[in-house]
């Protein structure tokens, strides 16, 4: 059996050691520490705004951004359908309800036209949302100017979750930093990873520290444990941010390299009838965290779901896109406003025929390769059959003839 090949497993720098062993020689073990507030540093540095927080996860992060707009009991919160749970979970930690928007074409993300036509709505019933939570997928920007302009008419501050775009950017600005809150995740199977963690990023320092007051259990000034309100503990570990200090050293070549599998594919499955990659908006640059693509059924009688079974057989790792969570069990009673500029909705296409592919940094060359080659095979043997009708001179009638594959 050959090796398995994963859908993105994490990929060391080799400098993490130095950057744990300091925490241990210095037995800053204890959660906070040095490294924890030099992450936070050259992250805020990095991102290029006034203030980051980290954390032990992304979720963790979207709790608090959301805890620091005061989402409380009985508000709601409107949410990118198209992403993971995690998007969405801590809007029902706080007892609030999440009201679902379908994405759009370019960017498979939140559709401006959804987003508009739901707070107009929520307007009228004088229920506007307490935020906004937009995610930018995969490593791809959403519309933000379209989806800040909007958000700012109603005074509805918006959440980037940009647990998937961490080093991509939207107008030369670092995806994270368009709105008044950004998140990152540093799960093991993201861009960069500190094993588990997360991050909180603004240009607003006042919510950064409201955040960080928060996220350490909220203790009052005072010479005892005094709380007047809820917190949380939710900072990230001293030897996690090491980690993480290392990882984001090399974040850049790892853009670098993850656009350069796209290219690949790209390259090599682009000629391929009925197959279309994920598009990239112009003057936003994707980290193409995963190189996703979709399937058009009507060319191929093979669901993404069976693609990832047959790849499965080869010891290959891929992945469906995300199920919209309008369609998930947990939000069945949510309300979803679709994108109105196409008879579809455009996150369920997008469910029914998009794959992930393989996209990790620590990739080789001929793993690729076989990535393609096993693709190939597949779709190949998997065309459907057209008919094409030719002029039969003798009979004076068409003849059908199967096309070929090629
Ligand atoms: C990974 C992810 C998160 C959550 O991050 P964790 O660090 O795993 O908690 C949130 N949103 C999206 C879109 C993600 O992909």
């Amino acid at each position: 059996m050959t090796d398995r090949i994963y859908l993105s497993p994490p990929h060391m720098s080799g400098n993490e050691m130095k950057y744990i062993k300091e925490a241990f020689e210095t037995n800053w073990i204890a959660p906070l520490g040095p490294n924890v507030n030099l992450f936070e540093k050259e992250l805020a540095t990095y991102s290029d705004v006034k203030g980051a927080l980290v954390t032990s996860s992304g979720t963790a992060a979207i709790h608090l951004a959301l805890a620091t707009l005061r989402v409380g009991k009985g508000d709601t919160v409107f949410v990118s359908t198209f992403t993971f749970v995690a998007s969405a979970n801590p809007v029902l930690y706080l007892g609030a309800e999440p009201v679902f928007i379908d994405s759009e074409p370019d960017t498979w993300n939140m559709s401006p036209e959804a987003l508009e036509l739901a707070l107009k709505e929520a307007k009228i019933r004088n229920r506007l949302p307490k935020a906004i939570v937009v995610v930018n997928l995969y490593g791809q920007s959403a519309k933000m100017d379209e989806l800040n302009d909007i958000a700012r008419r109603f005074a509805v501050p918006i959440v980037e979750d940009a647990a998937e775009s961490l080093g991509s950017t939207y107008k030369h600005k670092k995806s994270g930093t368009l709105s008044e809150i950004g998140i990152y995740s540093f799960n093991g199977n993201k861009i960069i990873t500190t094993s588990g963690g997360g991050a909180l990023i603004s240009n607003d320092e006042e919510i950064v520290n409201q955040a960080r007051f928060l996220a350490t259990q909220a203790k009052d000034k005072a010479p005892y444990y005094q709380h007047s309100q809820v917190g949380f503990n939710y900072r990230m570990s001293n030897v996690s941010a090491g980690i993480g200090r290392a990882q984001l050293e090399v974040l850049d070549q790892r853009v670098e390299r993850r656009r350069e599998i796209f290219d690949y594919y790209k390259q090599e499955l682009n000629q391929l009838k009925g197959i279309h990659f994920m598009p990239e908006l112009k003057q936003t640059t994707s980290n193409r965290w995963l190189t996703t693509l979709t399937i058009d059924l009507s060319e191929y009688r093979i669901s993404p779901r069976e693609f990832m079974l047959k790849m499965e057989s080869v010891n290959i790792e891929t992945r469906v896109l995300w199920k919209p969570l309008h369609m998930q069990p947990l939000f069945s009673d949510c309300q979803f406003y679709k994108h109105p500029l196409s008879s579809e909705v455009i996150s369920e296409k997008l469910f029914e025929t998009g794959l992930c592919l393989p996209s990790g940094t620590n990739m080789s060359e001929t793993d690729q390769e076989r990535v393609v080659e096993e693709m190939k095979k597949i779709f190949n043997s998997n065309r459907k059959p057209v008919y094409v009708f030719n002029w039969n001179k003798q009979k004076g009638m068409r003849a059908k003839v199967q096309r070929k594959t090629i």
